[in-house]
């Protein structure tokens, strides 16, 4: 049994940095709402982004994978996404792979759903979907535990739970032949983290990232446009994973002479990631989660 689907959202110019939700602050949006592009240097992947949120498709000769609608507060979105994909190809869309539970990436998904697509997601997103019933976002149809692998048309898509991060739902999708990953919101590439940390896993995250930086790929889909509109890197990883320890290893110290939440949230610096997109709106996310953390042991 084989079949999948996913996507992302986000946008704006100085406001950008506020809305944007488990996902880093975005750059202001360049051009149309949406934005469908074949990633360079490959036969059929591509990219189709709605607003500040995107997700990954691919196209083969025995139908479509695609992933998260990215249809969040926009009914319209998971057609829009349907139709982008309707201008490259006539094939069925198969699978639907949804990235982690979180609506803001995976709301909107009824359109794929009409056209028959498969729905598939990691067991914890449909567990959660289940209680959640929100009425935007469709169940999974099929669910993933640890690993699977879908092929398609020769293309091979490789999903791998590696544990909780930025949620305990997520699943890493990666393109071996195209030595590509996609992965939403864990790695935001060139910019801090949003402010969707609620249910972000701290010292599990790390853990995550280092499986990552150890698969082999080269050039990494964020769920947000990275700086520039560009893919990540293993640079990329690894400089967020740095940003993620050198907060931690900060917070915990403050946190120990009792000083979270305040005046850590307010007041504790990073100068060092001052530059970075969403530094000003969203460093206050990553201290009060590492707050929570090390001055609370939550
Ligand atoms: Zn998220």
């Amino acid at each position: 049994m084989k079949r999948i689907v996913l996507a992302t959202f986000a946008c704006g110019l100085a406001t950008a940095q506020v809305w944007s939700q488990g996902q880093p602050a975005a750059p202001p949006a360049q051009g149309p709402q949406i934005e469908t592009r074949k990633v360079d240097g490959t036969d059929n992947v591509y990219m189709f982004r709605n607003q500040n949120s995107q997700a990954m498709f691919i196209v083969t000769s025995e139908g479509v994978m695609a992933t998260d609608p990215v249809g969040y507060g926009r009914p319209q979105g998971g057609a829009q996404y349907l139709a982008e994909i309707r201008k490259i190809t006539n094939q069925p869309i198969r699978y639907v792979i949804y990235s982690h539970h979180h609506f803001d990436h995976i709301a909107g998904g009824g359109a794929f759903k009409e056209a028959g697509a498969r729905v598939i997601a990691h067991r914890k997103a449909k567990e959660r979907l289940e209680v959640l019933k929100d009425p935007n976002t469709i169940l999974p149809d099929e669910t993933v535990d640890t690993r699977r692998t879908i092929t398609l048309g020769g293309t091979a898509l490789e999903l791998t739970y590696v544990g909780p991060n930025h949620s305990d739902s997520a699943l890493v999708m990666r393109l071996p032949k195209e030595r590509i990953v996609f992965v939403v919101d864990l790695l935001p590439v060139g910019q801090l983290p949003g402010r969707g940390m609620i249910d972000f896993y701290p010292l599990e995250a790390e853990q995550s990232i280092k499986q990552i930086l150890a698969m082999d790929w080269e050039r990494l889909i964020p769920g947000h446009p990275g700086v520039g509109g560009r893919l990540g890197t293993k640079k990329d990883a690894l400089d967020q994973l740095t940003f993620l320890q050198d907060a931690s290893a900060a917070v915990k110290a403050e946190a120990q002479k009792g000083r979270c939440w305040e005046p850590v949230e307010s007041e504790l610096k990073r100068p060092k990631y001052v530059s970075w997109p969403g530094y000003e709106a969203n460093l206050q996310f990553t201290l009060r989660r590492y707050c929570a953390l090390w001055g609370r042991g939550t």
